[in-house]
């Protein structure tokens, strides 16, 4: 067996045991697996290392930096139709266009100069990538994400710019349990009638399955781990 066949085993075999944890965690809520979007977190990842698994199928990924996604995405996008590419890391005001025209969901709204930023370039290029508001949900200090108080007043302003706002994203305190992070979440999402939640990753995905993700980001567990 070739280096590449094997690299593209191990990427089918990572993809089915993703997808089928998934599938067990939404089933044991009582929720369909296709309510669950799988994004390949595959940030530092070569196109190399990513081709087995658009080789296999998959059509979901996530970057968390404009630019290693402009210098990776469009070629692969050219030679695969139909990928979904997820910008899942913080965004700086003045890469808001840039994201705007390369990603088809940002995950990260968790300011107003940044929704201000957005709503412009949204404007300009007259796409509308899906907007996640990042809330920190842990109150932790040196983590990116809206403060849960001030929540209700970023998604009003959002609203109020006309960004098309599809749910929440979180990352949970890492060495805790995630799951009361991804409840409170749950809820906050709720409360303001937002469907998607974007939360779990390669730790924990399952366990947001089961707590109502709708969009998982997961890494190491379909690439390995990040050298
Ligand atoms: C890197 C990253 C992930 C994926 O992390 P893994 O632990 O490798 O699955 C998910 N979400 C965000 C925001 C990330 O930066």
């Amino acid at each position: 067996m070739s280096e590449t066949e094997a690299a593209a085993r191990l990427a089918a075999v990572r993809l089915v045991t993703v997808q089928a944890a998934i599938a067990r965690a939404a089933a044991l809520a009582g929720r369909p697996a296709d309510a669950i979007e799988l994004v390949a977190v595959s940030k530092t990842r070569t196109p190399q290392e990513i081709a087995p698994l658009i080789a296999a199928g998959h059509r979901s990924f996530g970057e968390n930096r404009v630019q290693e996604a402009e210098a990776k995405w469009p070629a692969l996008r050219a030679a695969t139709p139909g990928l979904r590419l997820h910008l899942v890391g913080q965004l700086q005001s003045n890469k808001a266009e840039a994201a705007v025209r390369l990603f088809d969901a940002i995950h990260a709204l968790d300011r107003p100069s940044l929704l201000t930023a957005l709503a412009a370039a949204m404007a300009k290029t007259g796409r509308r990538p899906d907007c996640y508001v990042q809330v920190n949900i842990g109150e932790e200090p040196q983590k990116g994400g809206c403060a849960i108080a001030d929540l209700p007043a970023l998604l009003d302003a959002a609203v109020a710019a006309g960004l098309p706002v599809a749910g929440l994203m979180a990352v949970p305190p890492a060495d805790t349990e995630a799951a009361p992070y991804f409840a409170l979440l749950a809820k906050l999402a709720r409360r303001h009638d937002l469907a998607a939640l974007s939360m779990g990753m390669s730790g924990d995905y399952e366990t947001a399955a089961m707590l109502g993700a709708t969009c998982v980001r997961v890494g190491t567990a379909l690439f390995g781990d990040r050298g």
